[in-house]
This record gives structure tokens, C-alpha cells and sequence, in this order.
């Protein structure tokens, strides 16, 4: 088959593996440490039959922080803009993605975007159901169609080591309820959120996800509405503006591609109208964005003017 990515995303893929020996792969959740600092894989979709792809791209990683951008699609479709922004805002930060510090100095007291931790666990505290397993249940059939991969599911070993380990998370929690940000017991809200970062994909779902998003929130092959279009945009504005941690301006000048990316070394790319992206290599830059990930999205960008200013 001709493919017009393939020999291109071969050379780009050796290009950017030396940069993984510049990165670590992230620890602070113990079971994300036995990920291989060495690997890089990406997929590209463009709407067709067949993912082009090139690295280890069935190789099987969490969603980690890019489930922020499901769950907030989630919200919006649940309660609407005025309820969720009620509790998070729309400003990027220029914090890492795990700080306190904006909490407390904000006032009112309102995490800064959903894309950091503060502002994703107050989203995902309003997710609906009835209990955590109900609320997985929904938000992992919204993962399932918008990636067309029934067989997605929540890697429980991960979440169990993040669950044991999440002090900081606790923290941000408790702080947010003390001032009426989130109601819902914190464990409770722990346990959910990091079972939702704990969902397992490959790179081609992500490039499907990622499709979707840039096609209005179709399905990426029956092209049925998954998530309304106006929501998509939201979602993907986010993605510009916060999506690549406190590197989100840098990368918006270097590759201008709307993506989230997370600290397990996925990234999710979705250029509107065109092309999803999905893309893996866990060695981390110290700002918990992929090293080799964010190379080659830049030389990708640069190669198919995908950026989108
Ligand atoms: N589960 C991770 C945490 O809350 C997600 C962080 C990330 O991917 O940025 O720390």
C-alpha cells in the first residue's frame, strides 16, 4: 500500500530517539517507572481505514493527564459551561501542573484551568453517576467510541500505585473543599480520578481520539456525533493554551497543533479538520512533557504545515 506518512514518520522516529537519552520516565507514581525510557511511537489517522504508524505503537500506556480532556468533554455535556466554569477557570498558569500555589492566592479560590490537577479533579468531581464505577463506566465508553476501541479499559495497577501515592493530589483536594470548590468525599474523588488517568491506549486510539476532537467530536469511522462540535472547540482551545503543561506557549510557536499531553509520555495531537495524532515515548523533559514526543510533533508540523496559526 502507498502511504504517504510512512517512510517520512520512519526517519522523524530515528530522528528524535536520541533526544529519550535527555529525558526520565516520571516516578512519582512508582508503576510509571517501569515504562522504557528508550521507546518512541507514533500513529497518525486521517479518517481512513489504517493508522500509519511507526515505533512500538501497540504498546500499551495511561492516559494519565490527557484523560483531563475527556473528563472535562464529560462535564460540559453533563452540566453545561456555566456550571463547570463556576468551579475552574479558562487562564493558563505557568505553573507545573501539579501546584498549589495559585489555589491559595487566587481569589475567589477557583483552580486556574482544567487542565492542571486542581482544575481536572474539581471537573471530574462533577462527573454523573451514582458511584465511582458508574461514573467510570460512562466516562470509559466515552473514551471507548470516540477511540472506536472496545476493548479500552482502566489499567488497575496503575491506578492503585497513583491511589497509594497521591499526597499531593489529597492535598489539592482537601484545600478545594475546605472553600466549596468540590463537595464530594475526597478519597471517593481520588479513587475515580486516578482510575480515569489509569485508562490504557495505544497510540492508535490516541490518533483516533484525536481525530475525533479535530472532526467536531465525530466518530472517527462512522462519523456520528460523539461529543457536540461546540464542545470539541472548547476542549481543543484548552488544548492550545494549557495542554502542554507550563510549555503550552513554547509549543504553540514551535508545532501550533491543539494537544495534551501526559506524564506517562502520551501525547494527543488533533489538527482541526485534518489529521488525530497520538504519539508515545515516556522519557519526560522536566516539565512532564515527552522529549522525543514533542521533537517530533515539531519536525511532523514542520514537514505537513500542520500548525495551525
Ligand atoms: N495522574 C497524574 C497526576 O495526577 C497525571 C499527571 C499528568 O499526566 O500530568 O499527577
Amino acid at each position: 500500500m502507498v502511504c504517504r506518512y510512512g517512510d517520512d514518520l520512519r526517519s522523524m522516529v530515528n530522528q528524535v530517539k536520541q533526544y529519550t537519552k535527555e529525558g526520565n520516565v516520571a516516578n512519582y507514581i512508582p508503576a510509571l517507572s517501569l515504562a522504557d525510557p528508550a521507546d518512541v511511537a507514533v500513529s497518525i489517522y486521517d479518517g481512513k481505514d489504517t493508522c500509519f504508524s511507526e515505533g512500538n505503537h501497540y504498546q500499551l500506556f495511561t492516559l494519565q493527564s490527557i484523560s483531563k480532556v475527556l473528563t472535562l468533554a464529560l462535564a460540559l455535556m453533563d452540566h453545561g459551561r456555566e456550571i463547570v466554569f463556576s468551579k475552574v477557570g479558562m487562564e493558563p498558569t505557568g505553573d507545573p501542573f501539579n501546584s498549589i500555589s495559585k489555589l491559595e492566592s487566587n481569589i475567589p479560590s477557583k483552580p486556574l484551568n482544567p487542565m492542571i490537577n486542581a482544575g481536572a479533579l474539581a471537573v471530574s468531581s462533577l462527573i454523573k453517576g451514582n458511584s465511582n464505577e458508574g461514573k467510570l463506566k460512562r466516562l470509559l465508553n466515552l473514551v471507548r467510541e470516540l477511540s472506536g476501541n472496545n476493548q479500552i479499559n482502566i489499567n488497575k495497577e496503575v491506578a492503585k500505585s497513583e491511589f497509594e501515592s497521591a499526597n499531593l493530589n489529597r492535598a489539592l483536594s482537601y484545600f478545594m473543599k475546605q472553600h466549596g470548590i468540590i463537595t464530594s468525599d475526597v478519597d471517593e474523588l481520588l479513587d475515580f480520578y486516578t482510575k480515569q488517568c489509569a485508562i490504557e491506549v495505544n497510540c492508535e486510539d490516541l490518533a483516533k481520539i484525536g481525530y475525533a476532537l479535530a472532526h467536531q467530536g465525530e466518530h472517527p469511522s462512522d462519523k456520528y456525533s460523539v461529543i457536540p462540535a461546540e464542545i470539541a472547540r472548547l476542549v481543543k482551545t484548552f488544548m492550545v493554551t494549557c495542554g502542554m503543561y507550563n510549555a503550552s506557549g513554547e509549543f504553540a510557536i514551535r508545532v501550533g497543533i491543539p494537544a495534551k499531553s501526559g506524564v506517562s509520555g502520551g501525547i494527543v495531537g488533533a489538527v482541526p479538520g485534518s489529521i488525530g495524532i497520538g504519539i508515545y515515548g515516556p522519557a519526560l523533559d522536566e516539565k512532564g512533557n515527552s522529549i522525543a514526543g514533542m521533537k517530533l510533533l515539531e519536525l511532523l508540523a514542520s514537514r505537513y504545515h500542520l500548525s495551525i496559526f
